[in-house]
């Protein structure tokens, strides 16, 4: 299975490791012409404004078709440019999930934490960055994982949006659900 990562800026090195570890073929995506043949892409944490920049337009509107049609993962910032709507301020979505993200909506004073939520109902550690929430999950958005009453982590078919770091913990089981949904096979919890 190939897995593109996208490599334009934030930590994508470390999905790249965590992928490699579940035996997916790695390809750092840093040009467009890169998601042509791809068997998923993983849009990784760092700051959804400069991405939206780094990417331009041409960029943005070849990673729109990609991610309306194949199977995609974003993490925090990634989260952020899959949403159909952003605020904190507005800026422009890729629309690949219908919800409503604000941005940075935890505040200063809980830049980043560690909590404990809700994975499929098991508990699992989320680590949260200067973290956006996801404020409205259209009618056909599931939500897969939760804490507190947050959801923090939906799924439209093979699409996906995290607001925390699963990159940053142990537990391989995030990435693990994205590899299974892609290979069409059952999770195993
Ligand atoms: N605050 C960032 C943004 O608004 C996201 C932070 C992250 O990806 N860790 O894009």
């Amino acid at each position: 299975m190939k897995i593109g990562v996208l490599a334009l800026q934030g930590d994508f090195d470390a999905h790249r490791k965590r992928l490699q570890e579940l035996g997916a073929e790695v390809v750092l995506v840093k040009k467009p012409e890169q998601l042509d043949d791809l068997d998923g892409l993983v849009i990784p944490g760092g700051e959804s404004g400069t991405f939206l920049k780094l990417l331009g337009e041409e960029g943005f509107a070849k990673l729109r078709d990609f991610v309306r049609s194949k199977p995609t993962f974003g993490t925090c910032a990634g989260a952020i440019l899959l949403a159909s709507e952003v605020e904190n301020p507005k800026q422009a979505g890729l629309g690949a999930l219908d919800i409503t993200v604000r941005r940075n909506a935890y505040g200063r004073q809980i830049d980043s934490s560690i909590r404990e939520g809700r994975f499929l109902n098991h508990p699992i550690e989320m680590v949260f960055i200067r973290a956006p929430k996801i404020e409205r999950v259209g009618r056909e958005v599931e939500v897969i994982a939760t804490e507190g009453k947050d959801p923090v982590f939906v799924r439209k078919g093979k699409t996906l949006a995290a607001t925390f770091h699963p990159e940053l913990s142990h537990d391989r089981r995030i990435h693990q659900y994205f590899l299974d949904l892609i290979e069409n096979t059952q999770p195993s919890y």
